[in-house]
């Protein structure tokens, strides 16, 4: 989302967003100050606004931020306007991102490694204030980074305030799983843990040699895997995500198989398409399959765990690259901001059900689609807006 307020001048802020639907004045909206309860809000009028805590007001407002922002977004606005929307109070569902460091490189990894170098994710009190204006009666809330438990504290306390705020919600967090190989730290998460937690998990390869060289951190393999193992021991659910590319591809059935000796126990496996920007974009020649080969990639090992009665779901899989009885198995995995659609998916009976390609991905390798007919389409009854919610708890990867 790329808004802005014009001749901002108000600071850096973290903002609870509340439209006030008076008729415009022209002049900033009053906001008694026992009104904005404990943390920033941005009072938005048709014409004008004003933060709650000081009253520092932004005028004129653009016409794309009085119609883009709505009542219960979460943003923040920087030194220069730009308005970052962290919570859409449009949802149910919240991302609490906590750093873009990490301590892997995966060579696929759709994030660049400058973005990763500069991006710090929110200051500590400020990750609190979130946590505390988002509503409570939040559903699913996905913990991510970069990975978030290296910064140690912080991920500690947001999972603690997780845990007492918003008891019901289903918590997904993303991380290499490298921090859980060690005992102490995930005991001291276990002190106080979210009580509907799943740990995701990237698991590139059935061997260190493969996996090291695709996440590009020695030792990571090792640490990974005991990290997977401590976690099922205490009872945590686990998701493995594997990233399907060149690099992989030709021993999935063997990463199944070690997955059926080894985490038999594991919630579901998920076999994720390539994102193509970010490192992944830079090594496009040494990992991108087109999804149709992707799909014959990863077929023989969603069998051999399928076989086994472990669940296996394919994320950034577009349905016409997938055989019609898998089709049941693909999610709606893309955020919905960046889904795209060829040009000939205009003609495809499929097209409420496909999660399309990442905007980056269609522009990048401008892939081959083949339209589905409705003959062809078992599922004409579904609820397209099923689909679409169905989805939300497992995307954004
Ligand atoms: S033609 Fe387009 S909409 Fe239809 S299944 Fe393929 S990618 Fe999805």
């Amino acid at each position: 989302m790329n808004l802005y307020f014009r001749d901002y001048h108000a600071g850096s802020r973290l903002a609870l967003v509340r439209r006030v639907d008076a008729p415009a004045s022209g002049n900033p909206p009053v906001l008694r100050s026992e009104e904005a309860g404990g943390y920033e809000q941005l009072r938005l009028a048709r014409d004008a606004a004003c933060f709650a805590s000081d009253h520092a007001a932004l005028a004129p407002v653009n016409r794309e931020v009085w119609q883009q922002l709505a009542d219960g977004d979460i943003i923040t606005v920087n030194e220069e306007g730009l308005v970052h929307r962290l919570f859409s109070g449009r949802e149910r569902a919240a991302t609490v991102y906590l750093t873009g460091h990490c301590n892997s490189n995966c060579i696929m990894c759709p994030v660049s490694d400058e973005e990763r170098r500069t991006s710090g994710g929110l200051a500590d009190e400020a990750m609190m204030a979130y946590l505390q204006m988002l509503p409570a009666d939040v559903r699913h809330i996905t913990v991510t980074g970069g990975e978030p438990t290296l910064r140690t504290a912080l991920f500690l306390r947001t999972m603690r305030t997780i845990a007492v705020r918003f008891r019901q919600a289903d918590v997904l967090l993303l991380t290499n799983g490298r921090s859980f190989s060690l005992q102490g730290f995930l005991q001291e998460l276990l002190h106080l843990c979210p009580a509907h937690l799943c740990v995701a998990i990237p698991l590139h390869a059935p061997e260190a040699g493969l996996h090291d060289a695709i996440t590009r951190a020695p030792g990571s393999f090792v640490q990974t895997n005991e990290g997977i193992g401590n976690l099922l021991a205490q009872g945590i659910a686990v998701e493995l995500r594997v990233v399907v590319s060149r690099k992989n591809a030709a021993y999935l059935p063997e990463l199944a198989d070690f997955i059926v000796a080894h985490y038999p126990e594991v919630h579901v496996v998920n076999f994720i398409g390539l994102e193509t920007r970010g490192n992944c974009a830079r090594h496009l020649q040494a990992l991108y399959l087109d999804a149709p080969a992707a799909f014959r990639a990863v077929q023989p090992a969603v069998l051999k765990l399928m076989e086994h009665g472990i669940d296996v779901q394919l994320y950034n899989f577009p349905l016409c690259a997938v055989a019609p009885g898998f089709w049941e198995i693909c999610r709606r995995s893309i955020t919905p901001e960046k889904i795209r659609y060829a040009l000939a998916c205009g003609d495809c009976a499929a097209r409420p059900y496909c999660g399309g390609f990442f905007q980056t991905t269609l522009a990048m390798t401008k892939p081959h689609v083949q339209p589905i007919p409705r003959t062809a389409l078992f599922m004409d009854n579904r609820d397209t807006q099923d689909a679409h919610a169905s989805e939300r708890s497992g995307r954004e990867v």
